[in-house]
């Protein structure tokens, strides 16, 4: 069976797709079959009911932030997170995407409005200072334009209304992560520095 659901602790995390625009040299992915005993790797893609008749039946007892982060790039499957995250709110949930910043590049166009509306909190993987060094570490199906569509988009969300943050792994070394730092100041994003487990 695919799992579309999953669960660390007490919080619930929703695996939309295994399709990315990235090839990431630290993707959690590899070598993976998944996370806590669930595997991710899935046969297609879910549409929202596939995603809703697998939620917890006390979803109550569960975070009230739900994040979509799975093995891909969420935004691949748009309109399953739409529907999903329409769902959730009406359940008195709130909603986190932990995103690589590509679904305008991924969908030719913006769609900035949609993940504004469905994530209360968006989380754009900064990863890198610069569009070469992006490009040399995530690889990216766009080449080293992914990067600055990347910005772009944390500002469209975040004029919009969105609640965007920026993160990095602090494995990419003090210099770089003070270059972030300058870079998310900038753009008046906040940035959150992750230690590297
Ligand atoms: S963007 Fe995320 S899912 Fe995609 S390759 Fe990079 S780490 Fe993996």
């Amino acid at each position: 069976m695919d799992n579309y659901v999953y669960t660390i602790k007490n919080k619930i995390y929703i695996n939309l797709t295994n399709r990315c625009s990235n090839s990431c040299d630290f993707c959690i992915r590899q070598g993976r079959e998944g996370m806590e005993n669930t595997p991710l790797w899935i046969t297609r893609d879910p549409v929202a009911l596939d995603v809703i008749s697998q939620l917890p039946a006390n979803l109550n007892e569960y975070d009230e932030e739900v994040v979509f982060c799975g093995f891909g790039e969420p935004t691949y499957n748009l309109e399953a997170l739409d529907e999903v995250a329409s769902y959730l709110h009406c359940v008195d949930k709130k909603t986190r995407i932990n995103t690589n910043g590509q679904a305008n590049l991924i969908h030719n166009g913006d769609v900035t409005d949609v993940i504004v509306t469905s994530c209360d909190v968006i989380n754009v993987s900064l990863n890198e200072c610069n569009a070469q060094k992006y490009q040399l570490h995530c690889n990216s199906v766009f080449g080293q334009k992914a990067f600055d569509a990347l910005l772009e988009f944390a500002q469209k969300c975040k004029e919009k209304g969105g609640n965007v943050i920026f993160s990095v792994v602090d494995s990419i070394g003090d210099k770089d992560v003070v270059e972030c730092k300058k870079l998310a100041q900038k753009l008046g994003i906040p940035l959150r520095v992750r230690v590297k487990e």
